[in-house]
């Protein structure tokens, strides 16, 4: 209403309100990249936008929607890709990006969650710290929106992802009831907080443990038989004599899809992506060498980072590449599990072209350990999309032979996959959202709330 928008307006400053056709770019993120979500989530949008710049204008602009039932997302990068940001009652749409302080960088960084994670892997950089895992949007993205949106990525081969062991220090969280309230959740019981899409308050600080950088060179590696460029890849990631950041295969013809990179690629080559300490690059190229596998491009990352990033073709960048050259292609994530070997056979004796494998290797986990402990295969493969119901037939075959799906093809956190067990996350939305205002919809397993329909 008029009403509602001038109290916003008189809490923000004009300028700080958004409305009308410009509030579709606030609402939307990358959830174009599934032809699922694409239908499901395309008319969807925020009738309001508010660009907060403090928790001050936070906590007033909050205490104002709550009072009047008009439920709220937030929004950090929108480089989210399953829709998470896209609200599906209208309402508001908070652009928390204008806070974004970086309080202090040592062995951890305190900061607010609108900081890019560029600006603070830069800033670690110069403190001799990096990230310890990123995703490899970390250009554009939130630590935030990493944190609430996010699971791991460049990094997470040494670091695990963002819920491994105590990569997360704390987090702060607030309310949203009349008199917001400012919550600080510490070590394990932060995670509570994690890839809940904003369901659960909205994140306002953040404290992450770094790891030490390391001067990180780029190598890519080509061969013409996947099963020795795999075996090699996997030997020099389970090695762990040479510290590494990144490990990501490709199979023929991902590559060809990186059009930046086809200077430096040959056409048509199974590929291999490597972060590794510059002291052993020479190393690994000689090992490479002796096992036949061609090298082809050597670049430092950098320190202040300097492009070209080869992280820019990886995690799901890689899907991205590919869908610009092919619009019908779609993804999806998956952990290979034990026999991954096996798996990939199965995978492409029967679905053969239909599915390309996309391997990202990670620090393991108790859920995808592989026989040996330290490195787990994940991935993100590319599908040529047809129908949903194809793309069901695909994530049933892989769950059927010990493939894990974290389906990128639904909006609720339930469908993804992600949370087994939803419990501890319902017990903090009871207490920081009692109106059930954040996000309606996300946690479809929550009490459904009318008042998420109201109208501003
Ligand atoms: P947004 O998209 O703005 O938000 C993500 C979610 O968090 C939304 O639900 C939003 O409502 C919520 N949110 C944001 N900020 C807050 C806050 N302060 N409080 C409460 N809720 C909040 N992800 C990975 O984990 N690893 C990858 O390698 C990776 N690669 C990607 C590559 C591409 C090309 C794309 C498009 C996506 C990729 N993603 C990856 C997904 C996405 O980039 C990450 O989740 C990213 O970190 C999101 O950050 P953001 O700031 O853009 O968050």
């Amino acid at each position: 209403t008029t009403e509602n928008l001038e109290a916003l307006q008189a809490i923000l400053g004009e300028d700080q309100v958004i409305t009308g056709k410009k509030t579709e770019k606030y609402s939307k993120d990358f959830y174009w990249y599934s032809p699922v979500l694409k239908e499901m989530l395309e008319d969807k949008r925020a009738e309001v936008a508010l660009l907060v710049k403090s928790k001050e204008q936070l906590k007033e602009a909050v205490a104002y929607l709550y009072e009047h039932n008009i439920p709220l997302v937030v929004r950090g990068g929108g480089s989210g890709n399953y829709g998470q940001l896209i609200p599906l009652y209208g309402g508001a749409v908070i652009d928390i990006s204008g806070m974004n302080t970086i309080f202090s960088v040592d062995g951890v960084v305190h900061a607010e969650v609108g900081a890019t994670i560029r600006k603070i892997e830069i800033a670690a950089r110069e403190k001799g710290y990096e990230m310890p895992c990123m995703p490899s949007t970390w250009i554009i993205s939130t630590i935030g929106g990493f944190l609430c949106g996010g699971s791991g990525g460049i990094g997470s081969i040494r670091n695990g992802g963002i819920a491994y062991k105590d990569n997360v220090k704390s987090v702060t969280i607030m309310t949203m009831e009349a008199e917001p309230k400012f919550i600080k959740l510490e070590e394990r019981d932060a995670i509570k907080a994690l890839h809940t899409y904003g369901t659960t308050g909205i994140m306002v600080e953040v404290e992450m443990r770094l790891a030490q950088a390391f001067p990180w060179e780029q190598l890519i590696f080509v061969h013409d038989d996947w099963q020795e460029l795999l075996d090699w890849s996997y030997e020099v990631a389970c090695d762990d004599s040479i510290p590494k950041r990144l490990v990501s295969v490709f199979e023929n013809p991902i590559s060809n899809f990186f059009k930046p990179l086809r200077k430096h690629i040959p056409a048509d080559k199974h590929t291999t992506f490597f972060m590794v300490d510059e002291a052993c690059a020479e190393k690994v190229i000689a090992s490479a060498k002796a096992a036949g596998i061609e090298h082809v491009f050597s670049k430092p990352f950098g320190s202040p980072p300097k492009p070209p990033f080869i992280t820019d073709y990886t995690w799901n960048h890689t899907t991205l590449w590919a869908i610009k050259a092919d619009p019908s292609i779609t993804y999806l994530q998956c952990g290979f599990g034990e026999d991954f070997n096996g798996n990939f056979k199965k995978l492409k004796d029967k679905y053969g072209d239909e599915v390309l494998i996309h391997i990202e290797m990670t620090l393991g986990n108790s859920k995808f350990r592989t026989e040996k402990p330290g490195v787990s295969i994940g991935g993100i493969p590319l599908i040529r999309y047809t129908t949903e119901e194809r793309l069901n037939e695909i994530i049933a075959f892989c769950e059927s032979i010990g493939v894990a799906v974290a389906n990128p093809h639904t909006y609720t956190m339930e469908g993804g996959g992600a949370h087994p067990d939803l419990s501890e996350k319902q017990a903090l939305k009871d207490l920081a959202d009692p109106k059930g205002l954040m996000n309606p919809g996300k946690m479809a397993s929550y009490k459904h709330n009318p008042l998420a329909t109201a109208e501003v």
